[in-house]
């Protein structure tokens, strides 16, 4: 059973038909990646699980309790880091949290033992200034410490990077990654380089609905599109290649650069023995013959066409 599990959710905003039949099932402790252009449904999917706002139908599980719309209950198993965090600026970090914890509940103790983990976490332990003079990225990441202050079993965090530079975003992303294993990550993000930097699973949500989803490997492998990256020893030998009568069908795209050869086979019969077989033939042996593993942006554009 997942952390969190979504079924056949429906929402619209007068005629425009946000989510058409969600299904996505996040299994416990994975990053989770959940990807979609701007304006897919993701903070939309976000507010949902939080019981921020009405489902027209279907259902939302966490921790295999049903969430319901303005309750709050399934709210004490998650951590939220919405993307643009609101803070009390004139407040430093441990006053805040602080703060957080006493309405969380938590003793004195335990808010003291656990601001000073998550403030070292990420990365503020040294910051006892006012929160109204943080940068962008330091606020995210005393929402981040906000968020883990009740140990929750799953953070979900809104575009947690979106805003950031490379920087900042890859300060966040190491700290998701640290939080990896205590608890479960959902991050909703256009941006495919993070994914690919800390997930283990995607979810690409387009049109309503999960256009993709499970591991990037298994994703990887199943949009394996026989591409093949071939270097030759010199440009003569390429040239012979790209020229040869075999490789003249319509399902073999061929481009070459110098003695780097592409291939692409779109006819699912073909594999790369063909190719091989066609080398051998020609008696040539290049210098590098490589299985093309596709992208999550190529991934991506696939299925959001
Ligand atoms: P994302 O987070 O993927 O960028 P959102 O969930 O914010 O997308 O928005 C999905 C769509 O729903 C957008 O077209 C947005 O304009 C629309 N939308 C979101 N909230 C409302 C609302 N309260 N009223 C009307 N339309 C909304």
């Amino acid at each position: 059973m997942g952390i969190l599990e979504i079924k056949q959710l429906y929402k619209c905003f007068g005629h425009h038909k946000v989510l058409k039949g969600l299904d996505m099932d996040v299994p416990e402790h994975s990053i989770f990646g959940f990807v979609g252009k701007n304006g897919a449904g993701k903070t939309t999917t976000m507010k949902i699980i939080l019981g921020l706002l009405k489902a027209d139908s279907g259902s939302v599980t966490v921790c295999g309790e049903e969430v319901r719309y303005g309750e709050t209950k399934t709210n004490r198993n998650i951590g939220f880091l919405p993307d643009v965090p609101e803070f009390y600026g004139y407040m430093n970090p441990l006053e805040y949290l602080k703060l957080c914890g006493e309405i969380t509940g938590l003793t004195k103790s335990r808010i003291k033992t656990r601001s000073e983990e998550l403030l070292e976490l990420v990365g503020l332990k040294d910051a006892n200034k006012k929160i109204g003079g943080f940068s962008r990225g330091m606020k995210q990441r005393l929402g981040i410490a906000q968020a883990l202050l009740n140990e929750p079993k799953l953070l979900i965090c809104d575009e947690p990077t979106s805003a950031l530079d490379p920087i900042g975003r890859k300060e966040i992303l190491d700290i998701l990654l640290a939080a990896k294993g205590k608890t479960t990550i959902v991050f909703s993000t256009h941006i495919l380089s993070d994914v690919e930097r800390i997930c283990d699973r995607i979810a690409v949500l387009h049109d309503g609905k999960l256009a993709l989803c499970g591991t990037i490997s298994e994703n990887k492998k199943r949009h394996r599109h026989n591409g093949f990256a071939i270097e030759f020893e010199n440009e003569k030998d390429a040239l012979l290649f790209e020229n040869t009568e075999e490789l003249k069908h319509p399902s073999i795209n061929l481009s070459r650069d110098g003695n780097a050869v592409t291939v692409l086979l779109t006819d699912s019969n073909m594999d790369g023995h063909f190719i091989l077989d066609v080398l051998s033939q020609m008696r040539i042996v290049p210098l590098r013959f490589e299985v093309m593993e596709p992208t999550l942006e190529s991934m991506f554009m696939e299925v959001v066409q």
